[in-house]
């Protein structure tokens, strides 16, 4: 018997009892190859000592200040850190407890910083409809996920959504990837258009759609044409990174592989790498100035903003990732585990598509590949793969959704950033046994 509301009230679960390296051991002794970093989130993997080491001498020196009398150190050190790796144009760091709370703070910028600008009109944020930005009234208004929206729909107010930029269902036979993006982007400027330039404030996208899609990065030239549009219409652009920053696409920021400037970019799982809850919405600097030369101060702010032992935890992660070229490795060592599984699955019938970038990868399912016809929701397919890969010790990430219209199933592969090649393999062999044993 249990007192916690857990996730899913019928279905029970193992008890974690410790971590080393990417694997996880639950109080039976059986041990699971962390596959998805939990969701995309321990890119260090478990019990890395340099960032024991750090949780220890800030839990002794300073486990917390309240931000409204003090800074901190580890807080300082933290944000100089991410800015000076942060796209152009960005100059500050907001620092929250993790992903929605980035998106929340993201959200109240964009509107704080047209009210600061005289231009209060500016109330809508457009958003896609394949889209998690997390579970807050306010980001869950603005994602684009059906099933975790429906009980709340009467509550999430202000958003509107267009098409995502999904190749695998949307692009026509015979057009390009190119043209397939800048017809994608253009829904942006119709809708735009559609409310009057004047009442948007931001357009928010996530540069590779995680937890709703399996790892659908944007095609080339798509993100260029949305900044060129924000740009003309005087709309700021969110990118939402919290999935998929912080390297688990090889590069510290995946919107670098997209070439594209955003105005705010929030971060959340892989900054502390699961050790300490941590999120962070990273601002432009007209953005801060808006609000340094207008009322002095953002207005929003929660109890433990900038909490030493998160930011403690984070810099020392990110150290790591630095200091051991982890980078690197994610994209070799990604690369690899990518080949694997399209040698694995390539021709699997029921995997329609396989994608992603470095150590974020997706395979989506299918009951026929030829006709990408997809599962029936009673089949419950994903929670079925999570049971056959768990009992064969490996935890992959799946998820199910609606978009436009057609369902589909995903299977989310992020595994920690110090992933071998032996271990690539075992994840490989065990995920094609769980996904004979499912479907
Ligand atoms: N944004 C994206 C892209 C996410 O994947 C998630 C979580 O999965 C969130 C926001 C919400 O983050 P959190 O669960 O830390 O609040």
């Amino acid at each position: 018997m249990t007192h916690i509301l857990h996730r899913q009230i019928h279905a029970p679960l193992p008890v974690a009892a410790g971590g080393s390296g990417i694997e996880l051991f639950d109080t039976e002794g059986r041990a699971y190859i962390d596959a998805s970093g939990g969701a995309a989130v321990s890119c260090l993997g478990h019990g890395h000592p340099d960032v024991i080491e750090a949780l220890r001498r800030q839990a002794e020196t300073l486990a917390y200040a309240h931000t409204s009398f003090f800074t901190s150190e580890p807080a300082e050190r933290l944000a100089d850190r991410l800015i000076a790796s942060a796209p152009e144009g960005i100059s500050h760091a907001y620092f929250v407890s993790g992903g929605s709370e980035a998106n929340e703070a993201a959200i109240k910028m964009a509107r704080q910083y047209f009210v600061e600008k005289g231009q209060p009109q500016r109330r809508n944020i457009i958003a896609r409809r394949q889209s998690y930005h997390g579970n807050t009234l306010g980001t869950l208004a603005a994602g684009g996920n059906e099933w975790r929206r429906a009980p709340f729909a009467p509550l999430l107010i202000g958003t509107h959504h267009i098409s995502p930029c999904y190749a695998y269902r949307h692009r026509e036979e015979g057009e390009s990837d190119a043209a397939y993006g800048q017809r994608a982007a253009q829904e942006l400027e119709d809708k735009i258009l559609e409310l009057g330039p004047d009442t948007v404030m931001a357009f928010m996208a996530e540069p590779v759609v995680g937890a709703t899609a399996g790892a659908v990065p944007a095609v080339e030239g798509y993100f260029r044409r949305i900044r060129e549009i924000c740009d003309r219409h005087g709309v700021l652009l969110i990118l939402d990174e919290v999935m998929c920053g912080m390297g688990r696409t090889g590069t510290m920021f995946a919107c670098e592989q997209d070439g594209v400037r955003p105005d705010i970019v929030t971060i959340a799982k892989g900054l502390g790498g699961g050790y300490q809850p941590i999120g962070a919405a990273l601002l432009s600097r007209d953005i801060f100035d808006a609000f340094a030369e207008g009322s002095g101060l953002f207005q929003h702010g929660h109890t433990y903003i900038c909490h030493p032992m998160a930011c403690a935890a984070a810099l020392a992660v990110q150290e790591v990732i630095a200091r051991d070229g982890l980078l690197r490795n994610v994209r070799e060592v990604g690369a690899h585990l990518r080949e694997r599984l399209e040698a694995r699955f390539g021709n699997h019938a029921h995997i329609g598509d396989i994608r992603g970038r470095g150590m974020f990868l997706g395979l989506e399912l299918v009951t026929d590949r030829s006709t990408k016809a997809t599962f029936e929701p009673d089949a419950k397919l994903h929670a079925r793969v999570k049971k056959e890969a768990m009992a064969r010790g490996l935890m992959v990430y799946p998820a199910g959704g609606t978009v436009d219209g057609v369902r589909g199933d995903h299977i989310l592969i992020a595994p920690p950033f110090i992933l071998g090649r032996p271990a690539a393999e075992a994840i490989v062999e065990r995920l094609g046994e769980a996904l004979d044993a499912a479907v």
